[in-house]
């Protein structure tokens, strides 16, 4: 069970550290003595209720998740909560307004703006609040608060949505205006930074994330919601509100009620989430990796800042994600540039297909020493190219 330490900087399904797959190989094969692999046990065992469990609590003591949010966790990946937050976070709403209300996006990428045509499909025509697209032609920038149109009454707001880092653009908050939102729920995407650095959880209604960026595989999805936003209208009262039902596997409070487990869960893949979350713990929690993360951030953009003239950065500085780092080759170059860091092992930086060029994923499983590798890359190939 040995592999040499990729160099990877694939955006997704992403790098995971080696020594938690070593441990998930054995587990998958006889977890913890049983004589099963953690991927054949019931979900609805002790065994599987304890995988569950045990995943649940090593996140409310790495996040410090306070006694008023509830986490679960579902199947369906990132574009499933687009879908389940339009329909659940409604219902909340309705439940405490008795009205459907209409919710509010704040479009900075393309995955906040999937997450408003979802809404958009599913008929909740929703306020956008920001499309910094309009701003300026590409989803390079998060313009202030001034420059959004934020409802005068936001009683009618069901709730407020945006990506928290969006991974094909290159664009991450460096703080949310939460103070422009007052009483209003906030929902935060966070599919590709959760975890990478430390969060405020008492801020929001809502958080989730896609588990296969930053904290384990394609298959689960990680719920963190706000326990008072779990009640819902009878489905008759929802029928008479217009507003669709969630499909049942999709309904928070029913997948609450039965301990993520309504349905089958993939129990393997939690519990690779859940060795994520101890190994996370065990190298001294989210100071630690935040500050790890900014390190490489800031190494990595020094080096494509060194040669204006070869490397082209979209996002404006002050929004720089510290996880997906996009640049273009001035001289389109993609190629070439992709083949020459393939010879030193340097892999997966090729950008999102939507918007070409390069990406560079810097999750929490990516070595300073990988980065370091990166930025010797960028230096030479910048200085041959200048
Ligand atoms: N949200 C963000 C920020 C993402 O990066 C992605 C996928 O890359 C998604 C949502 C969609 O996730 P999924 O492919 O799991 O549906």
């Amino acid at each position: 069970l040995e592999r040499k330490e990729p160099n990877y900087f694939g955006a997704g399904p992403a790098l995971l550290p080696t020594s938690v797959l070593q441990q998930a190989a054995q587990d998958l094969i006889n977890f913890q003595g049983i004589g099963l692999g953690a991927g054949e046990i019931s979900h609805r065992s002790a065994a599987g209720a304890n995988i569950i469990e045990s995943t649940r609590q090593h996140l409310v003591e790495l996040l410090d998740i306070p006694d008023t949010h509830e986490v679960f966790f579902m199947q369906g990946g990132g574009t499933t909560g687009f879908s389940s937050i339009a329909t659940n976070l409604t219902a909340s709403f309705a439940k405490k307004t008795g009205r459907k209300g209409t919710p509010a996006y704040v479009v900075t990428g393309s995955w906040s703006k999937k997450a408003a045509e979802e809404a958009t499909r599913l008929g909740f025509n929703p306020d956008i609040v920001l499309d910094s697209k309009k701003v300026d032609g590409k989803f390079g920038t998060i313009p202030g608060t001034d420059k959004w149109s934020i409802p005068q009454d936001l009683s009618n707001t069901s709730y407020l949505y945006f990506c928290d880092n969006e991974t094909v653009n290159g664009v991450e908050f460096p703080e949310f205006p939460f103070e422009k939102f007052p009483g209003v729920e906030i929902v935060a995407d966070m599919s590709s930074n959760f975890l990478s650095k430390k969060v405020d959880v008492s801020k929001y209604g809502c958080i989730f994330a896609g588990a296969q960026k930053n904290v384990g595989l394609a298959g689960i999805t990680v719920y963190i919601i706000k326990k008072s936003l779990l009640d819902h209208p009878t489905e008759d009262d929802l029928t008479k509100l217009n507003i669709p039902l969630s499909p049942i596997a999709f309904d928070f409070p029913t997948v609450v009620k039965n301990k993520s487990a309504y349905n089958t869960i993939p129990t393997f893949t939690v519990h690779i989430v859940d060795l994520v979350l101890q190994n996370l713990i065990q190298k001294g929690g989210l100071d630690v990796q935040q500050k790890a993360n900014e390190q490489k951030a800031k190494l990595l953009y020094e080096a494509l800042d060194e040669f204006p003239s070869v490397y082209k950065l979209p996002v404006e500085k002050s929004v720089r994600s510290k996880m997906n780092v996009v640049f273009t080759l001035a001289d389109g170059s993609d190629a070439e540039f992709l083949k020459a860091a393939e010879e030193r092992e340097l892999t997966g930086l090729k950008g999102h297909r939507s918007v070409g060029g390069m990406r560079a994923s810097l999750y929490n499983a990516v070595s300073l020493e990988s980065v370091k590798l990166l930025c010797d890359f960028v230096r030479e190939y910048g200085a041959e190219h200048a």
